[in-house]
């Protein structure tokens, strides 16, 4: 199959109106949004559904989020509309949050994996939501990437996994946020189940006490149950291996330039995924600055095309941990995952 590539910036309106087309026809279309990139396919159509799981090796019990258009879209997928949500979409739709709550007749199994609940999230990105209105139904959309690797954060990071396995990818230039929606379950107590741009804070401003699913920053039990299926596998994975120093700032950085020295005499390659707070202690050592660690959003906004970057490249990724405030959570969440847990403290 040829991947058919469009530029949002120059080729618009040609864009959205064919990759709607595809969608109608049951086609992929690979489109940004101000998460991450998005592999996009008629939601209410189960057969379209399914070859998003075949293009993406994506296993079959991991369900996919449902992009609309408009707040009242998410009438036609629930079973009604609980006052929280109202309130929360209010509060922030368009925008990187998704919700969870008891899916209709209309949503096929193939888009919730079986569950009784289906994801929702209108997205803030001018581009995707011209083409959920040309397509004329909700388009249903995992990550852009095959699955395990870092998610996709610019549309060359989509050809590198997908091209010749999907129909289009409209490039939208880089993703704001970089690392994908805050899902919340709206079923039982208010519950994180993934991590994101929209934080616990927030959250909690405007629908009160809000819990945080155990799986965010540690591994699931043998015999625990993932609330969140993704939760589960491994993700975000470099072809490489990466470890998480954690502490304070002067504490991390002591870690990793020991770290450095030790895996530099065995005759690794390492990067450093650094902060500007520790700029200089990294003098003289191979080292990426990707953030700050006062603004975790800019550190979020860059991970993945790091991890990208440095995978196969280098040996030994070593990343700095920070505090899980604000997006710093979100950002902890995706590294550790990355690294499969592996941390080390001094
Ligand atoms: P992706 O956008 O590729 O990260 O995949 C969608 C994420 O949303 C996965 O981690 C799913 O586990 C999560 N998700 C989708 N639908 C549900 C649902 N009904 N209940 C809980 N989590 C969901
Ligand atoms: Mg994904």
């Amino acid at each position: 199959m040829d991947t058919q590539y469009f530029d949002a910036t120059t080729q618009k309106e040609a864009g959205t109106a064919l990759g709607g087309r595809i969608i109608r026809g049951g086609g992929l279309v690979a489109f940004p949004t101000e998460t991450v990139y998005g592999l996009g396919a008629n939601g209410l159509d189960g057969s379209a559904v399914s070859s998003i799981f075949e293009a993406k090796g994506r296993p079959a019990d991991n369900p996919l989020i449902m992009h609309v258009a408009k707040k009242s879209d998410v009438k036609q997928l629930w079973r009604h509309v609980p006052d929280e949500a109202r309130r929360l979409m209010d509060a922030f739709w368009p925008g990187p949050l998704t919700l969870v709550f008891l899916k209709s007749d209309i949503v096929p199994d193939e888009v919730t994996a079986g569950l009784d609940t289906v994801a929702v999230r209108m997205p803030e990105h001018k581009t995707a939501l011209a083409l959920i209105r040309a397509a004329g139904v909700p388009i249903a959309a995992p990550s852009a990437n095959l699955s395990g690797r870092p998610s996709p954060t610019a549309a060359e990071h989509v050809l590198a996994d997908m091209d010749g396995r999907i129909d289009m990818v409209i490039d939208g230039g880089p993703c704001r946020v970089g690392v994908e929606s805050t899902v919340l379950t709206l079923v039982g107590r208010p519950t994180v189940l993934r991590p994101g741009g929209i934080t616990r804070e927030m959250l909690e401003q405007v629908i009160g006490s809000v819990d945080i699913s155990p799986a965010v920053l540690r591994p699931l039990g043998e015999d625990e149950v993932a609330a969140s299926p993704g939760m589960k596998y491994k993700h975000y994975a470099p072809d490489c291996e990466v470890v998480v120093a954690v502490g304070s700032a002067r504490k991390v950085a002591n870690i990793i330039c020991r770290e450095y020295d030790i895996a530099e005499a065995m005759g690794k390659r390492c990067i450093v995924l650094g902060t500007e707070q520790n700029r200089s202690c990294y003098h003289g050592m191979s080292c990426d600055i990707i953030g700050d660690r006062a603004m975790p959003q800019t550190l979020c906004a860059s991970l993945f095309a790091a991890l990208r970057e440095y995978s196969g490249t280098v040996d030994l990724i070593l990343a700095e941990g920070i505090d899980e405030r604000d997006q710093g959570l979100a950002y902890m969440n995706r590294l550790l995952r990355a690294s499969g847990f592996t941390v080390l403290r001094e």
